[in-house]
């Protein structure tokens, strides 16, 4: 007989359609676009806590945060320079001198200047003209890199504003000594195709010396954009543990790094065996929840119950898992229960050394998928109760507000 593959690889098909940078860059934005995620708040020591792991993993860059926000906050980002890690610590700004000055203070070697770009956000949010933005711009980028620090030029919502302002825009701060340019989805409506048209678009026009892209998870599609963007040439994608991040968060750091991995063998440079760990951390830190079905870390990814499936897997692991779980510092899980079948019985029973009659599995498979039924529900339930009331009202309650308001000293009167 043939000696056949056991599954087939249509990745090597297409390769010749990808053009990876190498090496690709993490720039990891979990400390800033995922503190931002509604009712999550890091004190600078859990930002050191998690930054230490990043930088462990092989993180590139890490945005520890932007330090005019708070005291606090400029604490934390010096606290996480202070420490000392592997990763270049980057901290973020608008284009307003205060801002600027705040991370030259900070002491981080790394800058992201940032500003809209769409006509949406310049007439509505901004309330500036494209002259106003590119002027702004420039004297930031310039302050920057007389502070001698690494500069990365961000436009928020680049992808939704017009071709020809981009690229005047990032061509002048290009020229002004910018180091990177990040072109945003902030409100992640890029599909891969249009995505991948947009960014061979913005090269050619542009001709970006190092480039990032910061993708936004609203349909669903951040981390499919980010592969997109890597397979364009794209050198320092941004990521977030979790797929942390605002509203629906941002591209998973885990699912970007894994997918380049393990379905384009590309090497990252990351120790994906911590993953993983790094993402319990986050979850714990951040108080969000990881999605029971979540990609690599979900509770469920590695875990089989089905019959089929047990069977499949236990015959050989390749028939329903497309990846090890080691390789994410993962362990598979066998669960019994209603959907158990047979020969899970049998791989269970051998754990002791027993085997057991055709009549006895029969009857032992009869009652694990009896007390397998329902089970655990009314837990689960109680848990969802308390979870929704959580992330039904995160914050600050109204009530609390206007007690807030009225202890100020503001006298609400009758319009
Ligand atoms: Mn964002």
């Amino acid at each position: 007989m043939e000696d056949s593959p056991l599954v087939e690889n249509f990745h090597v098909r297409t390769a010749s359609e990808r053009h990876f940078a190498d090496p690709i860059q993490f720039w990891d934005e979990t400390l800033r676009d995922g503190e931002q995620m509604p009712g999550v708040h890091f004190s600078p020591e859990e930002k050191l806590r998690i930054a230490t792991v990043l930088s462990d993993v092989g993180v590139s860059v890490i945005d520890a945060g932007i330090p005019v926000v708070s005291p606090e906050e400029a604490a934390a980002v010096r606290r996480v320079v202070g420490a000392g890690l592997k990763a270049k610590i980057l901290a973020s700004a608008r284009t307003v001198p205060g801002d600027v000055e705040a991370v030259i203070q900070s002491g981080a070697s790394h800058i992201a200047i940032f500003v809209a770009a769409s006509e949406v956000h310049l007439r509505y949010k901004l309330k500036m003209t494209q002259d106003q933005v590119l002027a702004a711009s420039l004297a930031s980028v310039r302050r920057a890199k007389d502070a001698g620090l690494h500069v990365a030029f961000v436009t928020e919502d680049t992808v939704r504003a017009p071709l020809d302002f981009v690229e005047r825009l990032y061509k002048a701060v290009q020229s002004a000594g910018a180091d990177r340019l990040v072109v945003s989805d902030t409100v992640g409506i890029m599909t891969p195709i249009t995505f991948r048209w947009y960014l061979e678009e913005f090269e050619r026009r542009v001709h970006p010396k190092d480039w990032s892209v910061h993708c936004h998870n609203d349909f669903g599609l951040a981390v499919a954009n980010t592969l997109t963007a890597c397979e364009v040439g794209v050198t320092a994608p941004h990521v977030c543990v979790n797929g942390l991040g605002e509203r629906a968060g941002n591209a998973s750091l885990e699912e970007v790094v894994v997918s380049l991995e393990a379905l384009y063998g590309v090497a990252t440079a990351i120790d994906t065996s911590r993953l993983f760990e790094l993402s319990r951390l986050v979850e714990e830190v951040s108080g969000v929840p990881i999605p029971a079905n979540k990609a690599l870390v979900g509770y469920n990814s590695f875990s089989h119950e089905a019959g089929i499936h047990t069977h499949g897997v236990l015959a050989h692991t390749l028939t329903y898992e497309p990846l090890q779980p080691e390789v994410v510092g993962r362990h598979r899980q066998m669960i019994l229960g209603k959907h158990t079948g047979k020969a899970a019985l049998v791989e269970k029973l051998k754990e002791r050394g027993v085997a057991a009659t055709d009549p006895m599995l029969a009857e032992l498979l009869r009652r694990v998928k009896e007390s397998g039924e329902g089970r655990g529900k009314e837990q689960l339930r109680a848990f969802l109760d308390t979870y929704r009331s959580l992330f039904e009202h995160p914050g600050i309650s109204d009530a609390e507000f206007w007690r807030m308001v009225d202890e100020t000293g503001i006298h609400i009167e009758a319009q």
